[in-house]
C-alpha cells in the first residue's frame, strides 16, 4: 500500500487549495464530498463535476461550486445542463469522454471517484496515468482491476487513498506500522437488515424492505450489495489488492452498531481498530486531508450511549454471496470481474423487480461457475468476462422468469 504524504500543492510559495474532480458527484458519496469541500473553501477547490442522469443537481451544484467543467453522460441531460448553465463560463461535456475529460483535467490534483459499478474503472485508470491522486470509494475498481490498478501505481508513482470506512478504518490502523508486522486485517459488518431474519423468510423479501439499512444512508446499489452481504465480500477483494493480504488473512466480523469501522491484528497479538459514528464524511476528509487531520464538527461519539459492542461471525449459509466473493478471489483471473458483472446486473434486475432476492446469489454463482478463470486478467479479458456476465445473467433470468 502506498503511505507517502499527499504531495502539496504549492503555487506562488503559499499551499493552494487542492483541486478536485468529483466523479459521481450527485451521488451519496459524491453529495458527502460537497459537504466536505463547503468546510475547507480554503483547502479544497472543485474543478470537476459528473452525473449520470441528475440534471438538476448537477446544475446547482456547479452554480455552488464554479467548477470548470460537469459532465453529465445522459444524453437527453445534455441540453438541460448545457441551458442552466449558460452565461457562467463552465464547460458542458457528455458520455465517455467527458467523463475521461474530468478525470484528467489539468490543474486538478485528486480525483474523488465516487461513481457506482463497473462504469468507474475506466476513470479512474485514465487519472492515475494522468498523475492523478486517487480517493476512491468506487469498490467496483479494484474489485474487477486490483491488478492492473496497482501495477499502474506503481509505474506512475501514484497515491490511491481509500474512501469506504472500512479499508480508511485499515489504512488509519496501519499509519507508522511497517506491512510485515500485519498478521490480519478484519473487516467489521453491520450485517445489514437481514441479519436476525429467519433464512426461510429469505424469498419473502422485498425491494423495499432490502432498501432500508440499519445503519448507513447510501445509494441504492451498495443498499442492496449490504443486504447481501455481497457488500462485505466486495470490500474483502478490495482490501486484498489494497494492502497485499492473502484471502485467509481477511476475515469478516458482523457488528451490528458499526461504531469500529475495522480493525488490524498485529505479530505481536495487538490489535488496532478505528471507531466513529456511521458517518461517511469521516472517510471522505481523511482522503482529502491524509497525512493531515483537519478539525471538524462531525458528531463525536457519546461513549455513555454506546452500551455494548457486539460481535458474530458472518452466516455464510444466509449470506452465500459472502462466500463467493472469497471463492472469486482464491480463483483469481476473471472470476472477481465475473462475480462483479453478475452481482452488477442481478441487482438492477432486483431493483427492476424482475427477480428475487434469493435469485442474486444464486445467479452470481452459476455465471462464476459457468464463466470464471484463472486466466491472466488483461484488461480487454477483464471487459470481455464482465459483459459475458452480464449477458448469462440476462439470460439466466428470463429463464427463471418464464
Ligand atoms: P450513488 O448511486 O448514490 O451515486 C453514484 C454516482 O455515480 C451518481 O453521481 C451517478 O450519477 C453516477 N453514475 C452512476 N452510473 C454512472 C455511469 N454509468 N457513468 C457515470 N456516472 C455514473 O452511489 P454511492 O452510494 O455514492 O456509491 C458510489 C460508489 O462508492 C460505489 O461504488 C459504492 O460501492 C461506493 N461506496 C459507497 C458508500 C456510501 O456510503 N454510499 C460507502 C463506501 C463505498
Ligand atoms: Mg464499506
Amino acid at each position: 500500500m502506498s503511505q507517502r504524504p499527499l504531495r502539496e500543492v504549492v503555487r506562488n510559495g503559499s499551499v493552494a487549495p487542492r483541486g478536485l474532480s468529483v466523479l459521481g458527484s450527485t451521488g451519496s458519496i459524491g453529495t458527502q464530498t460537497l459537504d466536505v469541500v463547503r468546510l475547507f473553501p480554503d483547502r479544497l477547490r472543485v474543478k470537476a463535476l459528473t452525473s449520470n442522469t441528475r440534471a438538476d443537481l448537477l446544475i446547482r451544484q456547479a452554480l455552488e461550486f464554479r467548477p470548470e467543467c460537469v459532465v453529465i453522460q445522459d444524453p437527453a441531460g445534455y441540453p438541460i445542463v448545457a441551458e442552466g448553465l449558460r452565461g457562467t463560463g463552465i464547460r458542458v461535456l457528455q458520455g465517455r469522454e467527458g467523463l475521461l475529460e474530468a478525470a484528467t483535467l489539468p490543474g486538478v490534483e485528486t480525483v474523488v471517484a465516487a461513481v457506482v459499478g463497473f462504469a468507474g474503472l475506466e476513470p479512474v485508470l485514465a487519472a492515475i496515468q494522468a498523475g492523478k491522486q486517487i480517493a476512491l470509494a468506487n469498490k467496483e475498481t479494484l474489485v474487477v482491476a486490483g491488478s492492473l490498478v496497482y501495477d499502474l501505481l506503481r509505474r506512475e508513482n501514484g497515491v490511491l487513498i481509500p474512501i469506504d470506512s472500512e479499508h480508511s478504518a485499515i489504512f488509519q490502523c496501519l499509519v507508522g506500522e511497517p506491512p510485515e508486522s500485519i498478521e490480519k486485517l478484519i473487516l467489521t459488518a453491520s450485517g445489514g437488515p437481514f441479519r436476525t431474519r429467519p433464512l426461510d423468510t429469505f424469498g419473502d423479501i422485498t425491494k423495499a424492505e432490502a432498501l432500508c439499512h440499519p445503519n448507513w444512508s447510501m445509494g441504492a446499489k451498495i443498499t442492496i450489495d449490504s443486504a447481501t452481504m455481497m457488500n462485505k465480500g466486495l470490500e474483502v477483494i478490495e482490501a486484498h489488492w489494497m494492502f497485499g493480504l492473502d484471502a485467509d488473512r481477511l476475515e469478516v466480523l458482523v457488528h451490528p452498531q458499526s461504531i469500529i469501522h475495522s480493525m488490524v491484528t498485529f505479530r505481536d497479538g495487538s490489535t488496532k481498530a478505528q471507531l466513529g459514528c456511521p458517518d461517511m464524511k469521516v472517510p471522505i476528509q481523511y482522503a482529502l486531508s491524509y497525512p493531515e487531520r483537519w478539525a471538524a464538527p462531525h458528531e463525536r461519539v457519546d461513549w455513555t450511549r454506546v452500551g455494548q459492542l457486539d460481535f458474530e461471525p458472518p452466516d455464510l449459509v444466509k449470506f452465500p454471496c459472502l462466500r463467493l466473493a472469497f471463492e472469486a478471489l482464491r480463483i483469481g483471473g476473471t472470476a472477481p470481474a465475473v462475480l462483479n458483472a453478475a452481482n452488477e446486473q442481478a441487482v438492477a434486475l432486483f431493483l427492476d423487480d424482475q427477480i428475487t432476492f434469493l435469485d442474486i446469489p444464486r445467479l452470481i454463482e452459476e455465471a462464476m461457475e459457468a464463466l470464471a478463470a484463472p486466466v491472466q486478467p488483461l484488461l480487454e479479458t477483464l471487459v470481455e468476462a464482465d459483459q459475458e456476465a452480464r449477458r448469462f445473467v440476462m439470460e439466466h433470468s428470463r429463464a427463471t422468469a418464464d
